[in-house]
């Protein structure tokens, strides 16, 4: 038997659908074929995969217990009725009034004085922008000069 036939036949072999003859040549082909054999073992890999997916299914009951323990804990949740206070550390709760006493005085001492020194940065804008002018002149006048000198 040559490797093409073999290689036909490998899929039915793993399947157990071949006859006695045809079985047992491409088993004599395996043993001497170390091309065929590879592939046969591929083949199987291949077919036990498939088949390990097929048996994966759900239970039949799967749905229903995931049903019932959702219902469960839907009651639970109903009957859940602490008070927020009694959720929340009273740690947490000192936190909370730290950070906005915190945020208090930032809104009292600090905003105005960030106010006040932009104000102050808006005063000195102008300054700025005429010490640009007066160098982009003296810029201007050197080159001038640098063109005439040429
Ligand atoms: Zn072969």
């Amino acid at each position: 038997m040559d490797h093409g036939r073999v290689k036909e036949l490998l899929s039915d072999y793993i399947d157990g659908d071949l006859g006695e003859k045809e079985r047992q040549d491409v088993e004599e082909h395996l043993e001497r074929c170390k091309e065929c054999c590879e592939e046969f073992e591929q083949l199987k890999k291949t077919v036990n995969v498939l088949s390990g997916f097929q048996e994966l299914k759900a239970p039949k009951d799967f749905e229903s217990k995931i049903n019932d323990r959702l219902k469960k804990r839907v009651r639970r949740r109903d009957r859940d009725t602490t008070p927020l206070s009694h959720k929340v550390p009273f740690e947490t709760i000192c936190l909370i009034m730290l950070v906005m006493l915190i945020a208090f005085y930032i809104m009292l001492y600090l905003l105005p004085q960030m106010t006040s020194d932009e104000g102050f940065k808006q005063d000195k804008v102008p300054e700025k922008k005429e010490e640009r002018d007066k160098k982009e002149e003296e810029e201007r006048h050197e080159r001038r000069v640098y063109r005439y000198s040429k």
